[in-house]
Order: structure tokens, then sequence, then C-alpha cells
């Protein structure tokens, strides 16, 4: 019978430590995992000054192990998870459910927010429109929106979301092939605010890869969401993130490499040279906005118009 490299226990090691190149077991497992999540919230500072925290939980599991490792390293405190059904038919329904049942585990405040029900619309309708806007960037765009919004409006101080190293990376490798020096200076772990109306955000699986996330999910047989969101198919994000995976092929720890680099050598001077945006109050909302009217109220009024028409 196998045994686990680090307690010995006679049960079939499944999981490698990357780094160590180590096969162990799910306990062991689930003691690495949740170690490095605590060293990376106290490394930045996730909860320092923290008097009411949020947790934006999709059902996926990314989030999933996200709430259930800070359970175990930090059980004094306190968290509500905020959920948003998106309307996919059948996906957001499993979501809702596996998120509700969590909650109800482990008593959990749970805030539940309806797209369709206070918008009039849902990521599906917008799904199945022909439209320029790639449906993804429209869902992140309300996401970020209605997170903060229902963060604000409920006192939260902080947000935790479950964007993990693949995700970060992701959205780095994009922006700067793109030169895109605005949005380059956000990424980091901890965004403080910058407005009375915007919540403080922090990214505690910030150095946890998607393969870390699953392996702690299975290992401490959580309930995530398993099926693909239907209207992922041909999503940018996917394959750029399938290119990078191959990157890593060819230059280990290459995901790692460009977050630090990223961090410690470029963020710095970015901070330095590029000026947070002046902030408004969007005529529409009151929520905090660079121009007149803000983007989600925008592409609101616009994915309106166009289930209309269809
Ligand atoms: S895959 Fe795209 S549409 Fe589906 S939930 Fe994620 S961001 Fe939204
Ligand atoms: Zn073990
Ligand atoms: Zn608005």
């Amino acid at each position: 019978m196998d045994k686990c490299s680090r307690c010995k226990t006679e049960e079939k090691p499944l999981f490698r430590l990357k780094n160590l190149n180590m096969l162990v077991c799910s306990q062991c497992f689930a003691s690495y995992y949740e170690k490095k999540v605590k060293n990376t919230v106290l490394k930045y500072g996730m909860l320092n000054g923290v008097r009411r925290l949020a947790l934006a939980v999709s059902g996926g599991k990314d989030s999933m192990a996200l709430a259930r490792a800070l359970l175990e390293v930090f059980p004094s405190i306190k968290f509500t998870i905020i959920h948003l059904n998106l309307g996919i038919p059948n996906y957001s329904d499993e979501c809702q459910e596996i998120v509700e049942k969590f909650c109800k585990e482990y008593s959990i405040e749970l805030l539940l927010y309806d797209l369709k029900k206070y918008n009039g619309y849902s990521i599906y309708d917008f799904g199945n429109i022909k439209s320029k806007k790639r449906v993804c960037g429209v869902c992140g765009t309300v996401k970020r929106y209605l997170m903060n919004k229902i963060a604000y409006e409920n006192g939260f101080d902080t947000i935790a979301t479950g964007h993990n190293l693949d995700d970060i990376v992701e959205i780095l490798f994009n922006l700067y092939i793109n030169g895109s020096i605005e949005e380059l200076v956000r990424i980091k772990p901890v965004s403080s605010s910058t407005h009375s109306k915007i919540v403080r955000k922090i990214k505690p699986l910030i150095e946890m890869t998607d393969r870390e996330d699953l392996y702690y999910a299975i290992s401490r047989n959580l309930n995530y969401v398993s099926s693909e969101c239907p209207l992922v198919k041909g999503s940018r994000m996917i394959n750029r993130k399938k290119l990078i995976l191959k990157i890593e092929e060819e230059i280990p720890n290459f995901k790692y490499l460009l977050l630090k680099t990223h961090l410690k050598r470029f963020l710095p001077m970015l901070e330095e040279y590029v000026l947070p945006p002046t902030l408004r109050e969007c005529e529409d909302c009151g929520m905090p906005s660079i121009n007149t009217v803000c983007s989600f109220c925008k592409l609101s009024s616009k994915i309106l118009k166009l289930v209309e028409n269809n």
C-alpha cells in the first residue's frame, strides 16, 4: 500500500505538492493549502482593521474553497456570504443551492441577489443576443458593480473574492499585451477604498493555483458546481488560460514569477505615475463613476433595450 510522503498514513496519496514534488494524503494537502492561505492573508495584511467582512461566493470551486479555508484558519472572524443569481438556466440555480447548503451547514449569514428580479434581465438574456460585447465581459462588469453596491449598502468594509493565481495571471497577461496601464495599477492583493462608496477588496487566493483550489475542494469533500457555465464556450479568457498553462510547461513557475514581477517591480512604478481617476456620482444610481453615467447603468439600459427588441 502507498503511503503519504508527509504523515506516512496508508491512504492512497492522490495530491501532488508541486513545489516539493511530494505525493500526500487528503488531510496533509488540506493542511498545506490552509497554511498557504493563512500566510498569504497575513503577508498582505488582508484582514488588518476589518470590521465587517463579506465573501463573494459563486458556488464554484475557488470561492467555496476560500470560504471553507477561512473558516478553518480564522475561526474567530465572522463573515457574510454574498451570492448573485445570474439567471443562467439550471446552472445558476445549482450554484445558488450549493451556496445555500454551505451557509446552512456552517451557520453563515447569506445575502442573495437575483439579477433578473431586481434588474429586469439576466446574463442568459444577454448571452442569447447577438452583440459585439462578449458575454463574460458584460458578466464581469455586472458582478463587480453589484458586489460592491450590495456590500456598501449593507455596511461591509471589505469584500474577499476567490480570484486565484491563474485568474490574476490571465488578467495580467492580457493587460500587459494591451498596455492597459490604468487597469494594471488596480491588480493587487488588496485594493483600498478610493471613495466612500467603494468597498476595500482582498484576494486571499492570489497565490493559489486553479489545481490547488480543486484539490482542496476534493480533499475537504466540498460541494461545488462541477458543470461549466454554458455561456463560457469560445471565451478568450479560457483560451488565454490554456496558453498560460502551456507556457508554464516550458517555464516552470511562470505564473508565480509574473505575479511577483508585477507586484514588486512594476506596480510601485505604476502607482507613482498613474493617478487615480477623479470620481463623481452616477446620475442614475449614485454610485461612483468616472463619467456622468456609470458603466453598469449604461450597460443595463443597453441590455434592457436589446432584450425588449428581441
Ligand atoms: S463563464 Fe462568463 S458568463 Fe458564465 S458566469 Fe463566468 S463570467 Fe459569467
Ligand atoms: Zn498525510
Ligand atoms: Zn450608475
